[in-house]
């Protein structure tokens, strides 16, 4: 560690003891009024104050004045002390600000080039690392098919190249672990950079324990299978790389919002803040967090209230709520629990603590929830929570003015596959048809398995020829794909029903006329994409 990264560590830490300091001394004072206290608590807030000056953090200098100013006028007072109410709401109100700030104002900015190279909504480019002598035509054509860009290369100063420019989803690398293979010495920079997958046709122990060593997030065997690299890049910690956890941030005061955020998201959590609680239930639809990290006193509506509020939506009510609050009475934080809170956070926090009990409990509920609302062969939504979710879609929507289409697909001549091949092989054929779709869709898309061989998927904020656009291209690469069952390889097909917000009225009806279009692609001969009739532009964005 350089003398640099040392001194920023001592002095973090000499920060960090200043704020508990502070909020020791604050609490004191909270339950008992005494002067000297108070003027020693001054002196350690004008020191804070100093410090934030020159470190030109100015919204934790303005709350170190704040507090100084409101300690500063009670010593002035020369009556009598400022009442019990007083020092319990203004003093323990700004003590919190003040600490909190005080231990985390200097956390890093999120870079955020890690998620966002990996999100969904990009395209997804890999780096393909295998010798000359293997033949990848076929993998790399495959992959097209599930949306991966892959660019194949065998050598050092070529990989490094590709790296600087562009970061991929991750680098799959073909070795034997012979001694000095160039990709086992690339490891360390690749995987700085993204997820390293090694592929080889050793599967010994030994070779195992190399990759591991060399960094490797992931093992595969040789020759490699689309679908085997689909599934490893789609699961445990690389899963949540592409699908970043989200915590929505509850918090009035917008800079410990920030604060809060910052924390969350140098650990690759994505975030949402919002400072009015009315704001709620809405941000909670759109955005679909994994948990809920709350203020417990806000101005318009406290913590308990609004998490009541929550409890009371059917959808919601499994949500995670973690309270944060400078409340250190543990009969309050009981009571809460009681309730139905996950958790509660003493404010000042320190970024860590907060961390990992954010990231746990956010990680725990995305498990169990996925075991409520999916479907247990494909992992997509179950059709009764696709239909409550398409109906917040569609209210929502029309209240913005926006446009949302509804796609209803289904595999063709399902029965002759499962017939031919046999029912796990169909199966089969349905679990590719999920991994393909969550591939290919964005993350705000809802895909769910509709029932049987039939999907639904809705798609807010598209028009219907974009959404025409979108399945048809869709459908091509679907029928590209080399299905695998029964020891045979074979292709398959779906038809499609479009319909939009731009001619049904309501959820029934949209359901209704993508159902009617479905119907009408089987009867002009399967594998194709229909649209409801467009009426005239509506004005929607
Ligand atoms: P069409 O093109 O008209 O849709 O013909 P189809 O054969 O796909 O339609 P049909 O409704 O006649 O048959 C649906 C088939 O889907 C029959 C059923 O066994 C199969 N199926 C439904 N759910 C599953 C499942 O979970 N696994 C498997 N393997 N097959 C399923
Ligand atoms: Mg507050
Ligand atoms: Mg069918
Ligand atoms: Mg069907």
């Amino acid at each position: 560690m350089g003398t640099g990264t040392q001194n920023m560590e001592k002095s973090s830490q000499a920060r960090e003891h200043m704020a508990r300091e502070i909020d020791r001394f604050g609490h004191m004072l909270v339950t008992r009024w005494d002067r000297s206290l108070a003027a020693h608590l001054l002196s350690l807030i004008g020191q804070l104050e100093r410090d934030s000056s020159a470190r030109q953090e100015a919204v934790l200098a303005r709350e170190c004045q704040a507090l100084s100013a409101l300690l500063q006028g009670w010593l002035l007072q020369n009556s009598d002390s400022p009442s019990e109410n007083e020092r319990y709401d203004l003093l323990r109100h700004h003590l919190g600000i003040v600490s909190q700030l005080g231990m985390m104002a200097e956390q890093p900015l999120p870079s955020d080039s890690y998620a966002s190279a990996l999100s969904r909504d990009g395209p997804h480019l890999l780096y393909l690392w295998v010798p000359d002598s293997l033949d990848t035509s076929n993998l790399v054509q495959q992959l097209s098919c599930y949306g991966f860009l892959v660019k194949t290369m065998n050598q050092a100063s070529k990989l490094a190249q590709a790296l600087q420019a562009a970061t991929p989803a991750a680098v799959v690398a073909y070795t034997e672990f012979a001694e000095g293979d160039p990709i086992l010495t690339l490891a360390d920079t690749i995987c700085a950079l993204c997820p390293l997958l090694v592929c080889s046709t050793r599967y010994d122990f030994e070779a195992r324990l190399t990759a591991v060593r060399a960094g490797a997030s992931g093992f595969m065997s040789w020759p490699l299978l689309a679908h085997e690299l689909i599934d490893n890049l789609s699961f445990g910690d690389l899963g949540e790389k592409r699908d970043p956890l989200r915590v929505l941030v509850v918090e009035d005061m917008a800079s410990l919002a920030g604060l809060y955020a910052n924390v969350l998201g140098s650990h690759g959590v994505d975030t949402y803040q919002i400072t009015e609680p009315a704001r709620v239930l809405e941000a909670i639809v759109q955005f679909r967090p994994d948990l809920i990290l709350m203020d417990m006193y806000m101005p318009d509506c406290n913590g308990m209230e609004l998490a009541r509020i929550i409890r009371q939506q059917r959808l919601m009510d499994g949500i995670p709520i973690l309270f944060l609050s400078v409340e250190k009475r543990q009969s309050i934080q009981l009571d809460t629990l009681t309730l139905g809170i996950d958790g509660f956070l003493t404010k000042p926090v320190a970024p860590d603590e907060l961390a990992v009990t954010v990231i746990n409990r956010a990680r725990r509920y995305r498990k169990l929830r996925s075991y409520m609302i999916n479907d247990s062969l494909t992992g997509l939504l179950n059709h009764s929570h696709l239909y409550a979710q398409l109906e917040y879609e569609v209210l929502r929507a029309r209240r913005d003015g926006r446009h949302l289409s509804l796609v209803m697909l289904d595999l063709d001549h399902f029965k002759t596959i499962n017939d031919t091949y046999g029912h796990p092989a169909g199966d089969e054929v349905l679990v590719n048809l999920a991994r393909f779709l969550r591939e290919r869709l964005r993350r705000s898309d809802l895909i769910s398995r509709y029932g049987g061989e039939e999907f639904a998927i809705v798609l807010p904020g598209t028009r219907q020829e974009d959404a025409l656009r979108v399945m048809e291209a869709l459908r091509q690469a679907f029928s590209r794909i080399d299905q695998r069952g029964g020891g045979q390889t074979f292709r398959q097909t779906f038809s499609v029903g479009v319909s939009s917000l731009a001619s049904a009225e309501d959820t029934a009806t949209l359901v209704q006329q993508s159902d009617d279009m479905l119907y009408q692609a089987k009867k002009n001969g399967r594998n194709r994409v229909e649209a409801w009739p467009m009426p005239e532009d509506d004005g929607r964005q």
